[in-house]
């Protein structure tokens, strides 16, 4: 999608894309299509940008239990529960002082994404704690987009569901990945597609009008035939996005650390079903591919017209700063003539908590960043 981008600003003929796609890249018909319409979907959203917008991330890194497939640092629940309210509480400082930073630096906050892990494993009166410093610290009726992953059905809660939507949060993503019982618990999921559809439900009688629903091609136990019915089943809810992955296997997952029979089926045939997305109006507007999919296979966004989600789109082209707090949040400051560079946060919550001002003196890194470019368009601060 990049490159389509970057030819497209070097004023290259879509036949001459084309066939670099073909003979450099070896690059199939529908996967040329798939970039050039992601790239063609993406264009209004990056025209939102500017050189001194960026995103905010807030990372709560624990989970009712762990996916076999993760790899992330996320913690149960069970296992470091105590340590969810301090890690709040250390959450809502970092908030204040990313706020007093983007100030400074006269950025102006386009998106919020409060993401994990799950964000809705911590209770509904700390999600109101949290939520209500973001209020407090950014002008939440002026982001264009601001989403929270209610990711899990076994953690989502009506009553969380509605502080998400008191506190101003725009989008949601209930995540089901598959609607297979059987799949579910081959991936360690503590809950039920019917689970899955009851939270939906509740977050549409809740006003919820923007909601993504994330899938993953590929998953032990699942077939193509498994994979289609999923995809019609979340099909018939209508979501606003729909983000279909291909199962990654990463070393620090129980999947790959368990050495779980090869059971992937045929992710290649899985995809294939993504066509009835296109049937349905929707299309993509963001991909990206990680290192292990399964073979070789990409992740890809689709939206519903005028629903893209803009936070993905701006992080994974890069085109602005992403300032990012809690454990395992990596800061990604890009400057106007696209310099990059990374400040990361401690990756785990206890860490995270117990050495926070060692987090937040990285953070001057930022002030140094942006003094480089401090002649550069005047914008003022939101
Ligand atoms: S919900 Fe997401 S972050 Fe949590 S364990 Fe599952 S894959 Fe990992």
């Amino acid at each position: 999608v990049r490159l389509v981008h970057d030819m497209r600003r070097a004023g290259k003929a879509p036949e001459e894309i084309e066939s670099f796609f073909r003979d450099k890249y070896f690059a199939d018909g529908e996967k040329y299509k798939l970039a050039v319409r992601t790239a063609d979907n993406q264009a209004p959203v990056l025209a939102l940008n500017t050189p001194r917008s960026y995103s905010l991330y807030i990372s709560i890194p624990f989970c009712p239990s762990r996916c076999s497939y993760c790899s992330f640092v996320s913690r149960t629940t069970a296992e470091s529960g105590s340590l969810i309210e301090p890690y709040v509480q250390a959450l809502c400082r970092e908030l204040a002082e990313i706020s007093a930073l983007a100030r400074r630096n006269r950025l102006r906050l386009e998106t919020v994404y409060i993401g994990g892990g799950t964000p809705t494993a911590v209770s509904a009166a700390q999600l109101r704690t949290l939520m209500q410093a973001v209020r407090d610290n950014f002008d939440v009726p002026a982001v264009r987009e601001y989403t929270v992953e209610a990711g899990r059905p076994d953690c989502t809660t009506p009553e969380k569901l509605a502080v998400i939507k008191e506190y101003g949060a725009t989008r949601i993503s209930i995540n089901p990945q598959t609607l297979s019982d059987e799949v579910l618990a081959a991936i360690g999921r503590r809950h039920t597609a019917q689970d899955v559809l009851d939270c939906f439900a509740q977050a549409r009688r809740l006003g919820h009008g923007n909601i993504n629903m994330d899938l993953i091609a590929g998953l032990p136990l699942d077939t193509p035939a498994r994979f289609a019915q999923t995809l019609q089943g979340v099909l018939a809810l209508a979501p606003e996005n729909i983000t279909v992955h291909t199962l990654t296997l990463k070393r620090a997952s129980n999947l790959v650390i368990e050495h779980a029979p090869n059971a992937y089926g045929d992710v290649a045939r899985m995809l294939d079903s993504c066509a009835l997305l296109g049937e349905n109006g929707y299309e993509p507007y963001y991909l990206y591919r990680q290192k292990g999919t399964l073979q070789n296979l990409e992740n890809t966004g689709y939206t519903r017209p005028g629903y893209a989600g803009l936070y993905n789109v701006f992080i994974m082209e890069e085109v602005h700063t992403i300032l990012s707090a809690g454990a395992g949040g990596s800061t990604k400051l890009v400057g106007p003539d696209g310099h990059i560079r990374r400040i990361f946060n401690h990756k785990y919550p206890l860490e995270y908590i117990e050495r926070f001002d060692v987090v937040q003196a990285r953070k001057q890194g930022v002030d140094d960043f942006y003094a480089k470019y401090a002649d550069l368009d005047p914008e003022t601060a939101r």
